[in-house]
């Protein structure tokens, strides 16, 4: 018996943790992904505003050591989901279960003017090349700007202006300076009305320009202006711009999309192709596009793999509940809770910003690690972010 577990972000590596845990090595679990090490969506912004190296952040995949799992670094180039078959560059993977957690896969040439003019967040490479950028950069008009919906991790945006502000005042720029947040959201954190309200204070305390409900269209290289979607103009000394998204090219040319992500059940994460499951960003599930949820979708295929390799009734459902961390300058974290069911308002949560979840928030990164790498992080002691 083979499981395929395409993808090894926060659904795949939570994915192939819970099958090692349950069967050891009597089941086979390939675990395919193109790069070299997992980066958590929090640490781009940690290595961005120089609080910690970007050598402590990547964690290797060749520390896995997983019974039953084997790690294999390649590139997929084909899915057939009828037939639970992959084409990579390391050769065909054929499975009796298929999952997919490829994730979403960021496109900075399809915002006009962005990669000639401006500089994205949300790549590993794009954010590890903005700390260079940041300390040299000497003040002036900063926009963080949202080019597409829907985007990974909502609070993102507003976390990167919070920290930029920070970022300015440590080196007395901030007076010369000015912060614009571009988001397309009515206001920062739909779900969460007290989170966007401690958000939207935050912003006006600190003098923090917030345009709702906007999108950045492109940046004119020659003027330094951004355009929003309405046309209306704003210049810029440095942008800083999550791009759009799309499922990677791989799984839009399988098939198995519908109006560009992946359906699946929101209650057991199977696709409409028997045996083959989907989780996290990949997918329509109806939930933000966010780490935590990826990792309890895959939970629960994984719960619901073991009952069909068990020969039981598959019982564990998705629950819709999500919980973030929120960075919110100071060196102070906030949490939201929500939870998100089909039909329903999703409701939630929210606890104001403090050292203590700081310390939280680097306890949930230390677990995660420990979980699917079995090694203790940061490997030294001393700040963990
Ligand atoms: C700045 C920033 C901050 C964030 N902060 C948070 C946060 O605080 N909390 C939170 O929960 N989420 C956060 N996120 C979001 C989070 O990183 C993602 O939502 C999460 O990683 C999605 O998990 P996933 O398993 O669905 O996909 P991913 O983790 O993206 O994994 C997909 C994997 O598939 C691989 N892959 C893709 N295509 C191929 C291919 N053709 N061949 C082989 N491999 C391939 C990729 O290399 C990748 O490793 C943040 C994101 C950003 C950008």
């Amino acid at each position: 018996m083979r499981v395929v577990v395409l993808g090894a972000g926060f659904g795949g590596l939570e994915l192939a943790t819970k099958l090692s845990a349950e069967f050891g090595t009597d089941l086979e679990v390939v675990l395919i992904d193109q790069s070299d090490g997992f980066v958590f969506g929090f640490s781009k912004l940690d290595v961005m505003f120089g609080r910690t190296a970007a050598g402590e952040v990547r964690h290797s995949y060749r520390d896995l050591a997983k019974p039953g799992v084997r790690f294999v670094q390649t590139t997929i180039r084909a899915i057939d989901p009828q037939a639970r078959r992959v084409e990579t560059d390391a050769g065909p993977f054929e499975g009796e279960v298929l999952v997919v957690a490829l994730g979403a896969d960021l496109d900075p040439g399809a915002t006009p003017g962005l990669v000639e003019a401006g500089h994205e967040f949300y790549t590993t490479e794009g954010a590890f090349a903005l700390r260079d950028v940041l300390s040299d950069f000497e003040g002036g008009r900063v926009i963080v700007g949202v080019t597409s919906a829907p985007f990974k991790c909502p609070p993102a945006p507003s976390e990167t202006a919070l920290l930029m502000h920070d970022f300015l005042v440590a080196r007395g720029l901030r007076d010369r300076s000015e912060i614009s947040l571009v988001m397309p959201l009515p206001v920062p954190i739909p779900p969460s009305p007290a989170a966007s309200e401690a958000l939207l204070s935050a912003f006006a305390e600190r003098h923090i320009g917030w345009y709702p409900s906007q999108l950045i269209r492109g940046l004119d290289p020659a003027s330094r202006v951004a355009r929003f979607a309405d046309g209306t103009e704003m210049p810029f000394d440095l942008f800083l711009g999550v791009p759009v998204h799309h499922v990677p090219a791989v799984v839009a040319e399988s098939g198995m999309t519908v109006d560009g992500w992946i359906p699946v059940n929101p209650l057991t994460l199977e696709t409409s192709f028997p045996g083959v499951f989907a989780v996290g960003d990949v997918t329509s599930v109806g939930t933000p596009k966010a780490g935590v949820f990826s990792e309890r979708q895959a939970a629960v295929a994984a719960d619901r793999i073991i009952s069909a390799i068990r020969g039981g009734p598959g019982t564990s459902e998705y629950d819709g509940y999500g919980m973030c961390y929120l960075e919110f300058g100071h060196d102070e974290v906030a949490r939201v809770e929500v939870r998100f069911v089909s039909g329903q308002a999703p409701t939630g949560s929210y606890d104001a910003p403090s050292q203590m979840l700081a310390a939280d928030k680097a306890a949930f990164g230390t677990s995660r690690i420990r979980s699917w790498f079995g090694r203790e992080w940061p490997s030294v002691p001393g700040p963990t972010r």
